[in-house]
């Protein structure tokens, strides 16, 4: 019995003092104190170390653009660091050109602050704010896709550039694991300033909409942040050509009304494409937008077109490609899926659109 005793008692007292051990190596080794977070050279954040640069950022309400939560799943939350972050690592390669690694561009989900360290962002991140809204209005404009219109209750107000995007935020619920933020454009008129409107496709099993389609309901509360993006009208007088598909038609058409109020006459022809004309919308909008903006042409396309339609047929960048053999003077402005966006750049560019004159947001 009692070199059992002993036994037990040696094992015990070896596993005490080896967690014993691990907990202090982690306060020694792990425990980075407070550290400061420069950004631009104008702004100084001090953080508990230990977290990684985005947590340490939203928790001091600075948002960077993240869709996936720190998964390094979505590549938005890039950041130039100037210095105190290490080496780039492989769960980043993915998301970072040659040029961009060249650069120092990082993830900021994937650098953990160990020290201080100095970033560089785009200045528009300054002016990110988190916003509450009441969802005023939910409505359908195919069967899978719902136009949103979010009252803004605090701030009372938003600024933004039309083209450009919020992060909505979607709570913990019962078919989720925790909170995350998904990124949709403003689809609205940007002369209004007190709510906005979003126009969400719904992605069976998608973790944001499911929410959006079976769980908010007019009345809610919502909260989201932004503006974010770069995706705007240039200011020049040089012809355009806008493809979407599919829930792509929301920044378009807040661009649209911009130039609406503004009386813009640039030349504009939309592709618009659909599977079949069910996935069609806002068809009378685009009529009226034909009616005021007089150099403005709506060009909706179906592939798979059931009798009676009398537009055009095939993929969108077919119809692009029937109708135009020389784009060269031209600007590109794409919306929707990664592989949409990348067939077009192909089809713009082979007509001698050069690349720096597409702009695109890719609903990744
Ligand atoms: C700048 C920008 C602007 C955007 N604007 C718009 C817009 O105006 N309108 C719009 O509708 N969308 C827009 N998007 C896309 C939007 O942000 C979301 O990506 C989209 O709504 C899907 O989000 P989700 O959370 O519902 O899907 P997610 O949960 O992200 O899922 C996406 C896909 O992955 C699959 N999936 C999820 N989890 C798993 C898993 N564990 N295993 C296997 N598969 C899985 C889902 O089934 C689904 O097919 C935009 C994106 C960007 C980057």
């Amino acid at each position: 019995m009692a070199p059992l005793i002993i036994s037990v008692f040696a094992v015990s007292f070896i596993s005490a003092v080896l967690a014993g051990g691990l907990a202090v190596s982690k306060v020694v080794f792990f425990s980075y104190g407070l550290c400061k977070i420069k950004i631009n050279d104008k702004k100084e954040l001090t953080v508990q170390g230990g977290q990684t640069l985005l947590s340490a950022l939203t928790a001091e309400k600075f948002f960077i653009p993240s869709a996936c939560g720190g998964k390094a799943t979505c590549g938005l939350c890039k950041v130039k660091v100037i210095n105190g972050a290490g080496e780039p690592l492989p769960t980043e390669e993915p998301f970072l050109s040659k040029e961009e690694i060249k650069d120092n561009i990082r993830l900021s989900c994937q650098i953990k602050i160990r020290n201080d360290i100095s970033i560089q962002i785009p200045e528009y991140l300054f002016n990110i704010k988190e916003y509450t809204a009441r969802v005023a209005d939910m409505r359908d404009l195919t069967y899978d896709i719902k136009q949103f219109r979010l009252e803004l209750i605090s701030p009372a107000e938003i600024a933004y550039t039309p083209g450009q995007y919020i992060q909505l935020y979607v709570p913990p619920y019962p078919e989720s694991e925790g909170e995350i933020y998904r990124a949709y454009s403003i689809s609205s008129d940007p002369a209004e300033k007190k709510a906005i409107e979003l126009v969400i496709r719904f992605v069976p099993g998608g973790i944001c909409t499911t929410w959006c389609f079976k769980y908010l309901r007019p009345g809610d509360e919502v909260k989201f942040n932004g503006p974010y993006g770069e995706f705007h009208l240039s200011n020049t007088d040089t012809p355009m050509i806008f493809i979407a598909g599919g829930s792509g038609m929301a920044p378009m058409k807040c661009l649209l009304h911009q130039m609406v109020n503004t009386n813009n006459q640039r030349k504009c022809v939309y592709f618009f494409g659909g599977n079949t004309e069910k996935d069609l919308f806002y068809l009378e909008l685009m009529k009226d937008f034909e009616s005021r903006l007089p150099n403005f042409k709506f060009v909706p396309v179906v592939s798979g077109p059931q009798a009676g339609w009398s537009g055009q047929t095939g993929l969108v960048t077919e119809a692009v490609t029937r109708q135009f053999n020389d784009l060269k003077g031209w600007e590109g402005y794409l919306c929707g899926s990664p592989g949409l966006i990348n067939a077009c750049i192909k089809i713009l560019t082979e007509r001698g659109i050069p690349k720096e004159y597409i702009y695109y947001d890719s609903f990744a």
